[in-house]
């Protein structure tokens, strides 16, 4: 198993760190940022913030080389979740305005997501593992490349921090009468009275990224009642029981994957010898990673100590 114990689990906003349930590097890890130049310009103190923009980068390049790429062009971004769902961060997203969705940028923070999306022809060698999904947008029938489990549950919990001490962000979807989400561009009277989050695609015509099934997962995942859309078997109670029990040692990987079958969860549990780990399971049912929220574990795998986690 690889080893990513080096990362942070919180994003910097207003100078404060904030806590991110998922592996992050800020500019005092990678020492990238925008910061008032190129790509970027001074967000005024009493902005308010009320959307989050989501993007595919439509490549599978590095987060350095989509800094560059940015850079070189004078856009910019605040935050880029690469092929293995880390989470980097290049602005304070509450002091700096980047700009990666025109008109909306004052008002908003902007994610981008390694994918590249949608090719007609052969698609990119690294990106020749993703799944690819059909869907509609502004009305067309589509193919586009999925995110990795990591991505879309780093996506998620990069969405819940945000929202934390950026208050003006609700858990909203852009959504149509029936409380399907908008697969269309909204109208610019629709976007001055929306705030949430939503996709490059709803404020620009032009656009396809970031494809409609992230929105999917947010809804599944978090904008709606989660276990609304859990399989009888997998209630929130059996799932609290299941790992509290006194037996929680023996579960292994295997049972664990058993016992989720279409959720993207963080999974506490609780193991008799008094330390806790958690588990964060991606839509493949597999664990993305483990870490030890107590003190040094021993694991089947070899010592856990406190605070590094395991990657797949
Ligand atoms: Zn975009």
């Amino acid at each position: 198993m690889l080893d990513f114990g080096h990362f942070r689990n919180d994003i910097i906003v207003g100078h404060i760190r904030v806590p991110c349930e998922a592996p992050v590097l800020t500019w005092h890890d990678h020492g990238l940022r925008f910061n008032n130049g190129r790509g970027s310009r001074r967000r005024h103190p009493k902005q308010k913030i009320d959307l989050i923009v989501l993007h595919w980068t439509g490549g599978e390049g590095t987060a350095k080389q989509i800094y560059k790429t940015l850079t070189s062009r004078e856009l910019g971004v605040e935050f880029v979740v690469d092929r293995e769902g880390v989470i980097w961060q290049f602005a304070d997203p509450a002091r700096v305005d980047t700009f990666d969705a025109g008109r909306v940028n004052p008002r908003s923070v902007g994610i981008e997501i390694v994918n590249y999306g949608f090719r007609r022809g052969r698609p990119p060698r690294k990106g020749a593992v993703r799944p690819i999904y059909q869907s509609s947008l502004n009305g067309k029938a589509r193919s586009f490349a999925g995110f990795f489990p990591g991505q879309m549950r780093s996506t998620v919990a990069l969405c819940d921090a945000l929202r934390g001490p950026l208050k003006a962000i609700p858990k909203r979807l852009p959504r149509n009468d029936k409380g399907e989400v908008l697969r269309r561009v909204m109208t610019r009277e629709e976007v001055d009275d929306y705030s949430g989050v939503l996709g490059h695609f709803h404020v620009s015509r032009r656009k396809t990224d970031p494809g409609t099934e992230i929105f999917d997962v947010l809804t599944a995942s978090v904008y709606e009642c989660t276990t609304a859309t859990a399989p009888s078997s997998t209630s929130r109670t059996s799932r609290d029981s299941l790992f509290t029990s006194k037996t929680a040692n023996t579960l292994r990987c295997g049972s664990l994957r058993a016992a989720f079958s279409k959720q993207c969860v963080s999974v506490k549990i609780f193991w008799p010898n008094g330390v806790t780990s958690r588990t964060c399971i991606g839509l493949d049912k597999k664990p993305i990673y483990t870490w030890a929220t107590t003190r040094t574990m021993k694991t089947s795998g070899g010592m856990m100590p406190k605070g590094k986690r395991y990657v797949r």
